[in-house]
């Protein structure tokens, strides 16, 4: 049977792109505290991370998980059963990272099941609108990457063709749904938005790029950017040299220079956060 919930559309899900068939496959759930401030607050983000992906960016950070499939398949009981212990735990929200490949499993699951926090959907940017429509109401803050202002690199690195025309589409059709950032007392978000882009070795005109997009997408609305400089190269990627390096210091402090001066609001990183230590600990059975 053919598959809505990514613009890639496969004739068959059950040999689709992002190689997860039916199962849910899910790589973590666990307290996650290097999302941004108002996301992982002191509590921490109550993340599930879903194994497989819809995009499997050769530089993925996450790869074993993404690209090689380690996780643990759940019923949908199972999951619910272990969100409940997760939010147990006093997190501030439940996150679902990398959910587009499950986006219409989850616009039924979370139907029936309400959670006492707000629901992050964390994702590559490269989204359905249709998909998107599906989780009105139950999805409050959008985490979408915005990876990519030039299509050549979009087709290079990650095989999405279209990919800016379908994520600045995607990016619209989330601020229908949730609107301008809303954050309670303490500062943690409610509701909204925030851009994330990985920086990647010599591409800051990419980057750049994408900086322009989101400048203009974010004219007289709330929402934030978050500028991210952790690229690690990971996984064999000898067949994309320029990948094999970090992103330089100079190329980051020109990004965060241009940040400064579109007006643009959010995060930037620490260059320190660059360190596979800062990848989480996945593995096929979850804890
Ligand atoms: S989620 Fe996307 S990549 Fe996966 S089977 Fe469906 S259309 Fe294909």
């Amino acid at each position: 049977m053919s598959c809505a919930a990514c613009p890639r559309r496969c004739a068959q899900r059950s040999s689709g792109f992002c190689g997860v068939g039916e199962k849910i496959l899910v790589g973590r759930i666990a307290p996650h505290f290097w999302e941004e401030p108002p996301i992982s607050g002191t509590k921490g983000s109550g993340t599930v991370f879903f194994s497989g992906c819809s995009l499997r960016c050769v530089f993925c950070q996450n790869r074993a998980i993404s690209h090689e499939l380690l996780g643990q398949a759940l019923s949908e009981q199972e999951l619910h059963e272990r969100i409940c212990r997760l939010l147990e735990t006093g997190v501030h929200n439940l996150n679902f990272v990398t959910p587009t490949h499950y986006s219409l499993f989850l616009a039924e699951f979370l139907e029936k099941h309400r959670y006492p926090v707000p629901v992050v959907y964390n994702c590559s940017g490269y989204e359905s609108e249709e998909a998107l429509e599906a989780l009105r109401g139950k999805v409050q803050i959008f985490l979408p990457d915005f990876k990519y202002s030039d299509e050549a690199l979009a087709c290079r690195y990650s095989a999405a063709p279209g990919y800016v025309e379908i994520a600045r589409r995607a990016l619209e059709k989330m601020y229908e749904l949730v609107g301008d950032v809303q954050s309670d007392e303490e500062g943690m978000m409610q509701k909204g938005i925030i851009v994330r882009h990985l920086m990647l070795p010599g591409a800051t005109e990419n980057t750049m790029g994408v900086m322009d997009i989101f400048e203009r997408f974010a004219r007289r609305k709330k929402v934030l950017f978050s500028l991210m400089s952790q690229y690690t190269p990971v996984g064999d990627i000898s067949a994309y040299p320029e990948l094999c390096e970090r992103v330089q210091k100079e190329d980051y402090e020109k990004a965060l220079n241009y940040l400064a001066l579109s007006g643009i609001d959010g995060f930037c990183q620490e260059p320190e956060s660059a360190d596979e230590i800062y990848i989480p600990p996945f593995a096929a059975e979850l804890e």
